[in-house]
């Protein structure tokens, strides 16, 4: 790589050199931003030149981030901050102030929420938002300084330049969606959209979220001015059009049929594929097999897990968040849905067979009673029901028929057993 073509700036420089990063794996992670925000790899000298000058031009007026928690678990702050340190992503975060953090911040309590207060009334800061939104009680199924969680958000939404909805309980619930779901969480999108706030929301799905995502669509925004080009789910068009399943490097043992049945077969020795114990990547529209995880050494498919799907996100409609969608996490097949009632193909299997066992039951206990099991039951020329009825005609069909039969079995044909109803009746 070029690295003479960069001359970086004393801030950026000195940042790099105290997290003992060096410039080639500085402007390698720049051309995996190039990459992601849609600019050849090739860009990575250009992008590492525009983080200096963005650096040096916003000195001590870093862009204010707001960065708040819903109904999560942290691991989306985790997964962000327990990246092998020192690592790049760090140093391009001196991009941010993050104003209000409740995992990250020194301060706390009284302070903290000032700080909160203070950069909303500045306006001009991103929202970042991890977890899910809990509308439950009135909102009061999350209180934080003594607010409502959903009256904090709203009013942090309403002054932000953008939303970032930060891993899949941002995006559509999550984990805190699944049924039955007594704390009524959706996602952020879907929470504003319904209170009629307007600002953009940027969804990046996941459990956790992958840092990298996030940073890129930081940098696409403070270097170019412009959010990501966004697709249907309010997702980075271009992070999230692939499924693990196009890019996977067990793709090649899909083709040839070459599957894990068990876990600790040789089919698991020998990496084959993992789509029969329960593998969602073909269903799944990240780039996990590319950016992968942990200063990129891993990722789930790799580590031997199958992928559970966990980028699979419905903004706008909670109840297809990726656990209901996706469990059970190690089988193929997925539930069958309609509206909240739910059931699985097994549950189906097995009234189907049932049904079908008790019919053909009920119909050899009929083939007993009227004595088909037994050289076939007598042959009735008029029917029980037109004799009952008086019906003419059909009597008058009924007895052409027996003289028929007559002329038959008088040229020595078998005898059928005509039963004649109506001397049954007399007789
Ligand atoms: S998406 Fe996963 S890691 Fe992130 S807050 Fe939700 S449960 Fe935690
Ligand atoms: S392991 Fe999963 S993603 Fe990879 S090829 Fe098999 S089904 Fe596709």
């Amino acid at each position: 790589m070029a690295t003479q073509q960069v001359t970086l700036g004393s801030r950026l420089d000195t940042a790099l050199e105290a997290r003992g990063i060096s410039r080639r794996s500085f402007l390698k992670y720049c051309a995996g931003v190039a990459a992601m925000i849609g600019l050849s790899e090739a860009a990575a000298p250009q992008v590492a030149q525009a983080l200096d000058n963005v650096i040096g031009e916003t000195e001590g007026n870093l862009k204010p981030v707001i960065w708040m928690e819903g109904a999560s678990c942290s691991g989306c702050s985790e997964s962000f901050v327990q990246t092998d340190a020192p690592d790049v992503a760090t140093c391009v975060l001196e991009l941010l102030s993050v104003n209000y953090n409740e995992l990250l911040s020194a301060a706390s309590g009284y302070s903290l929420e000032e700080a909160r207060k203070e950069t909303m009334a500045a306006g001009n800061y991103i929202l970042v938002y991890e977890g899910a939104v809990v509308k439950g009680w009135e909102g009061n199924a999350l209180r934080v300084a003594g607010e409502k969680g959903t009256d904090s958000l709203l009013e942090a939404a309403y002054n932000a330049e953008a939303v970032i909805a930060l891993g899949s309980c941002a995006c559509d619930g999550g984990w805190q969606a699944a049924r039955p779901n007594p704390a009524n969480a959706e996602g952020v999108q879907k929470f504003l959209d319904d209170n009629g706030i307007t600002t953009p929301v940027i969804n990046i799905p996941c459990c956790p979220a992958n840092p990298e995502w996030f940073t890129a669509v930081v940098v696409e925004y403070l270097l170019l001015g412009q959010l990501p080009e966004l697709n249907s789910k309010n997702e980075p068009k271009l992070m999230f059009n692939e499924t693990i399943h196009d890019n996977c490097p067990r793709r090649g043992h899909f083709e040839n049929g070459e599957f894990v049945y068990q876990f600790g077969s040789e089919e698991e020795k020998k990496g084959y594929c993992l789509y029969a114990v329960g593998c969602k990547g073909p269903q799944t529209f990240t780039n996990c097999p590319i950016v992968k995880w942990n200063r990129r050494s891993s990722w789930c498919v790799e580590a031997g897990a199958p992928c559970q799907g966990c980028g699979v996100v419905t903004p706008n409609k909670p109840t297809r968040n990726w656990v209901d969608e996706n469990t059970p996490f190690l089988k193929r097949h997925r539930y069958f849905q309609i509206g909240d009632w739910k059931s699985s193909p097994a549950g189906w299997a097995g009234v189907i067979t049932g049904v079908v066992v008790a019919a053909l039951a009920i119909h050899a206990c009929g083939m007993k009673a009227t004595k088909r099991t037994q050289g076939g039951a007598d042959f009735e020329t008029v029917r029980v029901y037109d004799v009952k009825h008086d019906n003419k005609q059909a009597e008058e069909y009924g007895e052409t028929a027996n003289k028929l039969y007559g002329e038959l079995d008088a040229k020595g044909l078998e005898d059928r057993k005509i039963k004649d109803p109506k001397k049954q009746q007399n007789g």
